[in-house]
């Protein structure tokens, strides 16, 4: 008789599978993790009477998440350090340490590793936060760059994707999709100049889209603005996946459904137009493209008057109970079921 060793493509089970399945039965022993796997950072007791400490962990690899023929060494750099920071934000945490471990192929010199260093020390200064420590090795092929960080938050304020109810409503920060349509820019110059290496690349002055792709900031701002204005989130995610991942993991750690409105969903307009213009529907920019770095939060109703003036807070919908689903009406009134689709860099059809 053959015998055969089972084997299962990580692609069938996906990122959220595969954790899901490696982790699951695995329950943390030591009484001061307050929280584990499946928020954006794990929550630590430290002893201190008043924060908690919060910790999150990114890897960025090349062909994966960054392509060297148009992102800038010292962008990639500082976005390595925004995607991180991010997470803290997403706990309505203050970001405090970070270590960089890099894994560097043969084709890296030392001016390119200190670009992207620039581009770290550059987000260190503007989030306020010290390089503490790290890693250095080499790799066969490419670069790998992964950054833990570490911050603080207020006990009383930490946010978790878990903590929302029905009937609170759903708020987003800044606007949706627009690093999604910068990259669809940047592989539409690509694709020609691998074509017609003498055509001139045409950015088309897409300042925004640009910079929401290369060099994208975390909401260091919203959450001042949340401690100013005394709103604290019942639950908080950030929008690395796109929203309707997003919207997926608060409604399954909540335990609730969701009901969006398209038209309450921002975009800005160079997003849209380019969409348009490149034949990609709008609506999947923001679901299923990702890195925008906004916060996706719920509030409750009594804290709507504190923030319903605040242009650069838009309220998208509300939370709903489970059996009702995470939908969203659309423009033409009509109730579509959203699926988590966002960024699987386990994809079958994804370069390896
Ligand atoms: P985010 O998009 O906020 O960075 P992820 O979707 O990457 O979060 O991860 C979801 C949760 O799963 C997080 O709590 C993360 O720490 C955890 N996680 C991800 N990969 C692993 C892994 N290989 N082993 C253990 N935990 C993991
Ligand atoms: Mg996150």
């Amino acid at each position: 008789m053959e015998n055969k060793i089972p084997t299962t493509s990580i692609a069938q089970l996906g990122e959220f599978g595969l954790i899901d399945h490696l982790t699951a039965n695995f329950a943390a022993k030591n009484p001061n993790v307050i929280q584990s796997i499946g928020d954006d950072c794990a929550v630590l007791e430290t002893g201190n009477p008043t924060h908690y400490q919060v910790v999150t962990t990114d890897i960025l690899t090349e062909g994966i998440h960054f392509d060297l023929t148009y992102t800038p060494l010292k962008h990639l750099g500082y976005k390595a350090v925004v995607a991180n920071v991010s997470d803290i934000y997403a706990m309505n945490g203050t970001p405090q340490y970070i270590t960089v471990s890099v894994a560097i192929s043969s084709k890296y010199t030392v001016e390119a590793m200190e670009e992207i260093y620039k581009g770290m020390y550059l987000a260190c200064e503007r989030y306020g936060v010290d390089l503490i420590g790290g890693d250095t090795t080499s790799s066969l092929k490419g670069l790998y760059i992964s950054i833990t960080a570490i911050g603080s938050v207020e006990k009383t304020k930490v946010a978790y994707r878990s903590g929302a109810k029905a009937n609170q409503l759903i708020c987003v920060s800044g606007d949706l999709g627009a690093a999604f349509m910068g990259l669809q820019l940047l592989e539409r110059e690509k694709q020609i100049f691998r074509e017609h290496p003498n055509v001139q690349p045409d950015l088309e002055n897409q300042h925004y889209l640009l910079a929401r792709q290369l060099k994208p900031e975390a909401r260091k701002d919203l959450i001042e603005l949340l401690q100013l204005k005394e709103v604290v989130p019942t639950a908080m995610i950030d929008v690395s996946d796109g929203l309707s991942s997003e919207i997926t993991h608060l409604c399954k750690k909540s335990n609730c459904g969701a009901q969006l409105y398209e038209e309450k969903i921002p975009i800005h307009s160079d997003t849209y137009e380019m969409a348009v213009k490149m034949n990609i529907d709008p609506v999947s920019c923001y679901m299923n493209g990702g890195e925008d770095y906004e916060l996706l939060f719920t509030i409750d109703q009594k804290d709507y008057e504190k923030l319903k003036e605040e242009s650069d807070i838009s309220i998208i919908g509300h939370m709903t109970t489970p059996d009702q689903g995470i939908r969203m009406m659309s423009k033409g009134g009509q109730l579509i079921d959203i699926r988590a689709k966002g960024w699987n860099s386990f994809e079958p059809n994804n370069p390896e």
